[in-house]
């Protein structure tokens, strides 16, 4: 099926990033429910865990040593401090999963979505808005697992990472999950189908093909045979 698709098109590599609290992870993982063949890149970080999170299911949670050994490995496709922690997505398997021509997302934030655009110019950058500042410090308060100071330090950091949605080539805003999903799959179907993504000599030999042999045969009558126009 990989092999297949990769001749069609290129793999599309997806990034969604917004302020924490704005919903990516839940999007994200709707998204992946209902869009089939969509891969999930699993990052490294040296935050703790939270409660309910599983080491490589939501993240590899790594010790600062390791992190930084692998950074000076180069092991990273991009890394970035955020909220006071180290982030990385891992590189080779990202590339595994574009070699394959698979369809990749990636969580990550600003910092990291700027170095993805600059390996990778073909990705495609969403920007999740929260609704409002007071929906935002409800669901960082709702949601377990991160202490006072963090949460202030993340709804400070929201104020100004909320302008950086220009550099992105989407915007999806998260009034409700139902219509930010919607919208994510747009993008993602119509990403899926643009022209430079699409594997064209492959489908010049198609539709080559079809034209030499002439089409608009009718069940029955051999392909190409001649007949009437307007028949
Ligand atoms: P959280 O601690 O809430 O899971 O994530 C905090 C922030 O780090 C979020 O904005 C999330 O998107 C971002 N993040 C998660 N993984 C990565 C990564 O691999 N690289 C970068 N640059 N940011 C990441």
């Amino acid at each position: 099926m990989a092999g297949r698709r990769a001749l069609e098109r290129k793999g599309l590599l997806l990034v969604v990033s917004g302020p924490s609290g704005a919903g990516k992870t839940t999007l994200c993982k709707e998204i992946r429910a209902m869009v089939p063949d969509l891969r999930h890149s699993i990052s490294c970080t040296t935050r703790h865990p939270r409660p309910g999170e599983v080491n490589g299911r939501e993240y590899f949670f790594l010790d600062e040593q390791t992190f930084e050994k692998m950074v000076e490995r180069d092991e990273f496709a991009e890394w970035a401090v955020v909220y006071g922690h180290h982030y990385g997505t891992p590189g080779k398997a990202l590339a595994e999963m574009m070699d394959q021509g698979r369809d990749v997302l990636l969580e990550i934030d600003v910092q990291g979505a700027v170095q993805i655009k600059r390996k990778f110019p073909e990705a495609v950058n969403v920007y999740l808005l929260p609704p409002s500042i007071t929906e935002l410090r409800t669901r960082l308060l709702r949601r377990a697992g991160d202490a006072p100071e963090e949460i202030t330090r993340r709804l400070r950091q929201a104020g100004d990472e909320v302008r950086s949605y220009r550099q992105y080539d989407y915007i999806v805003r998260n009034e409700n999950l139902k219509d930010a999903v919607k919208e994510l799959e747009a993008i993602i179907t119509a990403e899926r189908i643009r022209t430079t993504r699409l594997n064209v000599s492959r489908i010049e030999e198609q539709v080559a093909k079809e034209f030499a042999t002439g089409g608009d045969s009718v069940p029955g009558e051999p392909a190409g045979s001649p007949r009437k126009r307007g028949a």
